[in-house]
């Protein structure tokens, strides 16, 4: 078993290591790929949150073994790192290890990773999904004030902070919250909805936010997939 890995397609674009740490995600969003990533039947998915077998120490084994340091390791692309009202202090082991072989992490969470704040340093980044969804189509996840509160709390601990406003589900309320948060967020990455109907305009609103994230001097990028509905 091999937990850290290179993630390739579209993935390869949040970072070049990842490890995912559970079995499942709670969370429900209806747009989620991973059930048909990890061929898994989707309530499965959903249902059974546990940590993946070993993980704590085939991960121990893989960094001792391939002598993995300096790298910036995502948690997680097929599940979150703190899935709501599960235990996620295997997430907790899994950063100090990382962090223990000198690598550094960028965690990605609808949930709310504050508890290890303390693990974390000015290298590693604390980041949130922000779609734009309503309560109702995401009723699973942290609801955004609060989300937004953590990662405003990272900011002031002096932890790199970033937004994966991915998929975008509602385009103003995803142009608004990167007005609203720009102050204390050091990274943008904006993605449109992809495999499900949709009837925004892509290619007007990656120019209002492209050009939003520059009149804000915010550190942007936007998934090729956006990016190629901008150039036609
Ligand atoms: S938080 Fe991520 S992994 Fe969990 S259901 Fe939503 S999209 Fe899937």
């Amino acid at each position: 078993m091999k937990p850290i890995y290179k993630p390739s397609g579209a993935a390869a674009e949040y970072g070049d290591y990842a490890v995912n740490i559970y079995t499942g995600c709670p969370h429900r969003c209806y747009y989620c790929f991973a059930p048909t990533v990890l061929r898994k039947d989707r309530e499965t998915f959903h249902s059974v949150v546990e940590p993946r077998a070993n993980i704590v120490e085939e991960t121990r084994k893989q960094l001792e073994r391939e002598q993995i340091t300096g790298k910036t390791v995502h948690l997680c692309f097929t599940c979150d790192p703190y899935p709501m009202d599960y235990d996620s202090s295997t997430t907790r082991e899994i950063i100090k290890l990382l962090k223990q072989y000198g690598n550094h992490v960028q965690i990605l969470t609808k949930g709310d990773g504050s508890r290890d704040f303390d693990l974390l340093d000015g290298d590693d980044w604390y980041g949130i999904t922000f779609t734009g969804a309503s309560a109702e189509e995401e009723p699973y996840s942290l609801a955004p004030p609060f989300a937004r509160n953590r990662l405003k709390r990272a900011h002031e601990m002096g932890i790199k902070t970033w937004i994966s406003f991915e998929p975008v589900i509602n385009p103003d309320t995803v142009l608004w919250a990167i007005e609203k948060t720009s102050l204390y967020v050091d990274r943008a990455k904006i993605g449109k909805l992809n495999y499900h109907p949709s009837s925004v305009d892509w290619k007007d609103f990656g120019r209002r936010a492209e050009e939003l994230c520059q009149w804000l001097e915010l550190d942007y990028y936007i998934k090729d997939s956006l990016r190629k509905e901008m150039e036609k």
